[in-house]
Formats: structure tokens, C-alpha cells, sequence
């Protein structure tokens, strides 16, 4: 199995980039993001549950976003590999997928960390915000908070990671073309 993690702070183009990248390797695609939107839209108890965190920009628990990540995992036992994007989050998922991989006798391959900065970030995603319909998106505190988890949370999850020497870092600037080039070079480097 090819499994890689697309890494990187909001709004750095993880969503972008993998669609993308799904197409070309045949790839699932794996966003809690959007997973949790589809719950909030199913009005599931899982989705409002999680709907009060991510209304402040707070992450969700680690259980409930890891039982819903393993859930998918078991939903797709035939994929070639999977895309994971926006997890793991924390070092809690980040253990957690481990076991799901070791599970299936597999393994992450290579964690690709975008790199973006702040202003832009910020611009973009209130940008987003005008034609995304995502609220966490229009105000600008709650932007602000999401980036703010990211640096307390989720940016030391690329340290775990390098200690198996599976990170990558690409520049997360330029045109999407440029961008997913290079992220396929270093995909191709390892594979
Ligand atoms: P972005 O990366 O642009 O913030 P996402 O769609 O990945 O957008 O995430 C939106 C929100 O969903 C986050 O702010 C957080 O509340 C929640 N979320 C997504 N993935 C996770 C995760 N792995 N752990 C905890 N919360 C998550």
C-alpha cells in the first residue's frame, strides 16, 4: 500500500493538493475535515458533538475524530493506499494511526509537510470564507484560533515523524501546478 500524509497549517492547500494527488496514484482520500462536515450535515450525534469545537476553532476530542478515522480505514479494505489529510493532528492520533497501519501489515510512507506563511494563510482562508460557505472560515478569531491550535497541537506531530526520517517539506507558495510537481517528485523519490 502507498498510505502518505498531506501535512501542513489551514489553509496551506492540503484539500487542493489532494484531490490531485488521489487522482494521480489511485489513492483514498482520507479528510477528517470533511468527514466531520458530512456529519454535521447528517445532523449525527458524532457531528454535533464535534460542530461546538470547530465553531471556536478548537480541535476535536482525539477519540472521536480517531474512532471516526478508523471507521473509514475498515470501510475501504481493498484501496491501494490512502491519502490522509488535516491527521493526525496530535500526538495521540498520530500513535493511533500507527496501530490502524500496523493493523493492515502496512505502513506510512512518507509525510509531506506544506509550508506556508502566516499573512498568506490568514489571507487565504478569509478569502475561502467569502464562497466556501464554511463558517469557521468568515471570522477572523476563529481563523486565528485554528491557527493557533496548529502551532500549540499539531505542528510538534511533524517531529514524530522525523524521527523515522518520513518528512518531506515543500514549499506551499506558487502556482498549484508548481506546487503538486513537487510534491509528486518527492512521492516518485520514495516509491
Ligand atoms: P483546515 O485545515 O483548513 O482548518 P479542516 O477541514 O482540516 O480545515 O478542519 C476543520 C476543523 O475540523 C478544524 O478546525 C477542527 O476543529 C476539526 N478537525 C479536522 N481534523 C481534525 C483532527 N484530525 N483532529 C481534531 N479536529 C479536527
Amino acid at each position: 500500500m502507498l498510505n502518505l500524509i498531506l501535512f501542513g497549517p489551514p489553509g496551506s492547500g492540503k484539500g487542493t493538493q489532494s484531490e490531485k494527488l488521489i487522482v494521480k496514484y489511485g489513492l483514498k482520500h482520507l479528510s477528517t475535515g470533511d468527514l466531520l462536515r458530512s456529519e454535521i450535515a447528517q445532523q449525527s450525534q458524532l457531528g454535533m458533538e464535534a460542530k461546538n469545537f470547530m465553531d471556536k476553532g478548537q480541535l476535536v476530542p482525539d477519540e472521536v475524530v480517531i474512532g471516526m478515522i478508523r471507521s473509514a480505514i475498515e470501510n475501504n479494505p481493498t484501496v491501494k493506499g490512502f491519502l490522509f489529510d488535516g491527521f493526525p493532528r496530535t500526538s495521540a492520533q498520530a500513535a493511533a494511526l500507527d496501530e490502524l497501519m500496523e493493523l493492515k501489515n502496512t505502513s506510512i510512507k512518507i509525510m509531506l509537510a506544506m509550508e506556508v506563511g502566516e499573512k498568506e494563510l490568514m489571507s487565504r482562508l478569509l478569502k475561502r470564507g467569502e464562497t466556501s460557505g464554511r463558517s469557521d472560515d468568515t471570522n477572523e478569531e476563529v481563523v486565528k484560533a485554528r491557527i493557533i491550535e496548529y502551532h500549540n497541537k499539531t505542528a510538534a506531530v511533524a517531529d514524530y515523524y522525523k524521527q523515522f526520517n518520513k518528512v518531506v517539506t515543500i514549499k506551499g507558495e506558487g502556482t498549484v501546478e508548481d506546487i503538486f510537481n513537487a510534491l509528486c517528485n518527492e512521492i516518485d523519490l520514495k516509491v
